[in-house]
């Protein structure tokens, strides 16, 4: 298939922002949408993308034709994280250009498949079945996308819901790390999940002293404290929603993790076998409208 997919192969394990707002889109940001691009080992490219949140598939198709994606990972089935499947949906259907003849493989929680079909108004659970191949994560096993290794570890949300840890053996054997909180409060799958990451891509949607909820989603605080406890080599702080103060999840996480920190944005890549790639921003000049 033609389109901006079909550029040069990945090199290295690579992670590109397409989404990264909390809990609904953003002026300037859609909702959770990941993609992650490595070497297929035969002169091809593995790519897939954690979560497919509202608003999401839009900026996607400036990096590739979504029909062509290796899979969906889902962290969970809340509408930020799920719901423009609706639109990959519609294009393997739907597309001029007639079906590429493959499902588009889902990994998700249980109820993936009837969530899908609910989003599009559709009464049979199996109702997408042509066009996805929906399958169910098992906390702790891992399976194979193409060159990755993807394991599900089962963490604290109202619903079910999974960190993602996304693991590349380059070609001298070397394994790179990336790792997914979803949405998530501090919990041992978590820390199991982010342990010695490269990269640690976690959300921070609460504000300390602000929002007391517990077992729901992390404070940029508690972000930083798991990536102090997983001895993470750089952090990736995500899943911000419009309403919180700009800057405040990086001022709290500095607080307690002194290593390579930076706040999502999209758009932004991250070469995640390349120690250093994004060293810590510079803290924010004081002034109106700047304030974290
Ligand atoms: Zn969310
Ligand atoms: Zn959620």
């Amino acid at each position: 298939m033609s389109g901006p997919g079909a550029a040069a192969a990945a090199v290295g394990l690579r992670l590109t922002v397409v989404g990264c707002s909390g809990s609904y889109p953003g002026p300037d940001s859609a909702a959770s949408c990941y993609l992650v691009e490595a070497p297929d080992g035969q002169g091809g490219t593995t790519r897939v993308v954690l979560d497919l949140g509202s608003g999401s598939i839009g900026p996607l198709q400036l990096h590739l034709d979504p029909r062509d994606l290796d899979a969906v990972l889902l962290s969970h089935l809340h509408a930020d994280h799920c719901l423009d499947l609706m639109g990959l949906y519609v294009m393997q259907r739907h597309h001029p250009d007639g079906p590429t003849g493959r499902r588009v493989p889902v990994w998700g929680p249980a109820a993936t498949a009837a969530r899908l079909a609910r989003g599009y108004d559709l009464t049979e659970p199996d109702a997408m079945s042509a066009e996805l191949d929906v399958q169910q994560w098992q906390a702790g096993q891992a399976v194979t996308v193409g060159s990755l290794q993807v394991t599900p570890f089962e963490v604290r949300h109202p619903v079910e819901a999974y960190a993602v840890r996304v693991v590349w053996t380059d070609p001298s054997g070397v394994e790179h790390v990336l790792v997914y909180s979803g949405d998530t409060d501090t919990c041992d799958g978590l820390d199991q999940a982010a342990a010695g990451a490269d990269l640690l891509l976690c959300e921070a949607a609460f504000v300390e002293g602000r929002d007391e909820a517990r077992g729901i989603h992390l404070t940029g605080r508690r972000a930083g404290e798991v990536a102090v406890r997983a001895g993470v080599g750089r952090l990736l702080l995500t899943h911000v929603p419009a309403w919180n103060p700009p800057g405040a999840a990086e001022t709290e996480a500095r607080e307690v993790f002194t290593g390579p920190l930076t706040a999502a944005a999209p758009g932004q890549v991250h070469q995640v076998d390349a120690p250093g790639d994004h060293a810590p921003l510079p803290a924010r000049p004081a002034g109106p409208g700047n304030r974290a």
